[in-house]
């Protein structure tokens, strides 16, 4: 399996080497050459399997011979062992034909613990095969850095630098982030939002002299890895609500789009997916690109939901390049556009396309708050504030009531407490294995929002 740029100037790649880099060359992200299909037979032969045997079918097809069978099997084995639920991503029912797929029940309580302990897995058996050391940098909008820290703490041949804007996340994400005591962790506050944090990690990526002194990698959701590990649930939800035989929808809180466009590609492979719905916040650049036409990046605002409060959504720059007709330099010229003036139109056709696949909503504080309040009082279940805003933009873009609709559970309510305790009267409880996470002790470094500054940190601190 060969893996191209979106950018299209950059050398292809195999899984091994694609998953260590992370961003192209020409600054875009890897994709599969080919989408490997899976036939309905092979679908539904997954019913009943554990959630690691039916990971294992879904992605072997990608890794090339990147990991022997065994071996890969063993690092699938050992990155779900981190999530205490048999089920792993179990689906829990809250309404007539409504879902939601909790995704949190990792380390740290949200879904990007599923891709993340997978690659903490993958890159320590990939390095130490090849005897090298790598730092990983990583911007986060709050869940993204802790599951990377607790992906690769304590690991020998890999140095965690996390970048997330200061003041900007909630207590418990700050806290999972700043709490870890081993020295190979690194939090660092920039003064500045989380597209600045993405904008300073695209710099250090882009400054070539840098990035090999300090052997870069990249764990964000733009390495294809992630976005891989992240077909899996889709699928196994899917399959034990009916699919193949029935067509199931998904409502995805969407930040980056890295989650829903991992949806898209289970939908490539041949899952059959009615509608996928972009739930957005007020930051809500995406679903104003359905709506217009129009891809504008505008001023980011703080939300009840800092893991979507993003303008300018990386992985989005995958799905152009197939909308492109996989033409790399039109993706370039688009996100040239971009950088230069703010915004970019798509071509029709591309609209079109876009709208054809995906459906979108808006969905403000209020509506969160009382989504929260109304599934509380229904069903006893408590939600938190993305995935309210996935349940309410259900409500909103749902097609044929007779589908299955499946929110993606993206974060545990006790990450989000105040907003949780504002909406619905209850103060969420962490879970008994974190409970003792507001008095561990804090280290944590703040730095300006400058490309230099935040490199000589990194020289500084990488061991
Ligand atoms: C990261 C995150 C999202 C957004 O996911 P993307 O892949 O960035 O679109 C939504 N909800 C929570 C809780 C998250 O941590």
């Amino acid at each position: 399996m060969r893996y191209i740029s979106t950018r299209g100037q950059a050398p292809e790649l195999d899984f091994e080497a694609a998953m260590l880099t992370g961003l192209a060359r020409d600054g875009g992200l890897y994709v599969p050459e080919t989408v490997p299909a899976m036939r309905p037979a092979e679908i539904a032969a997954l019913a009943g399997l554990s959630y690691e045997d039916a990971a294992f079918r879904v992605m072997r097809p990608f890794i090339g011979d990147c990991f022997s069978d065994d071996a890969f099997r063993a690092i699938i084995a050992r990155a779900y062992a981190a999530f205490p639920h048999p089920a792993r991503c179990p689906l829990v029912q809250i309404g007539p034909n409504d879902w939601v797929l909790e995704l949190h029940h990792g380390p740290t309580l949200a879904f990007k613990d599923v891709a993340m302990q997978l690659i903490g897995q993958m890159f320590e058996t990939v390095l130490a095969r090849r005897g090298e050391r790598v730092t990983i940098v990583g911007a986060t909008s709050g869940d993204t850095g802790s599951a990377a820290i607790e992906a690769f703490r304590g690991l020998d041949a890999v140095d965690v630098v996390i970048l997330y804007p200061h003041g900007r996340v909630s207590e418990v994400q700050r806290r999972q982030m700043t709490t870890p005591a081993e020295p190979n962790v690194h939090a660092l506050a920039v003064e500045g939002t989380f597209d600045d944090c993405q904008a300073l990690v695209k710099g250090m990526f882009n400054d070539f002299a840098f990035r090999d002194e300090v052997g870069l990698a990249a764990v964000n959701s733009i390495n294809w890895a992630r976005v891989l590990a992240q077909v899996v649930y889709y699928i196994t939800a899917a399959v034990s609500l009916g699919a193949p035989h029935r067509a199931v929808s998904f409502s995805v809180p969407t930040g980056n789009f890295g989650d829903i466009f991992a949806g898209h590609i289970a939908r490539r492979m041949g899952l059959p997916i009615e509608t996928l719905v972009i739930a957005t916040n007020e930051n809500d650049i995406l679903h104003r690109t359905l709506e217009t036409g129009v891809y504008e990046s505008r001023g980011v605002v703080a939300t009840i939901a800092p893991s979507m409060d993003i303008q300018v959504s990386s992985n989005f720059e995958r799905l152009l390049f197939e909308l492109y007709g996989a033409d790399g330099q039109a993706v370039a010229t688009a996100m040239d556009e971009l950088k230069s003036t703010g915004r970019f139109a798509l071509p029709q056709g591309a609209r079109e396309a876009l709208r054809a696949g995906f459906a979108s909503a808006r969905v403000d504080r209020d509506e969160a708050m009382t989504t929260i309040a109304r599934l509380h009082r229904e069903t006893g279940i408590v939600l938190d504030p993305h995935t309210a805003i996935g349940v309410a933009a259900a409500g909103h873009a749902r097609g044929d009531a007779a589908v299955p609709m499946v929110t993606l559970g993206t974060a545990h309510a006790a990450k989000f407490p105040d907003a949780v305790e504002q909406a619905c009267g209850l103060r969420p409880a962490l879970p008994a294995r974190m409970a003792d996470l507001y008095d561990r002790p804090e280290r944590v470094t703040v730095v300006a929002n400058d490309l230099a500054a935040v490199e000589a940190l990194v020289r500084e601190r990488r061991r």
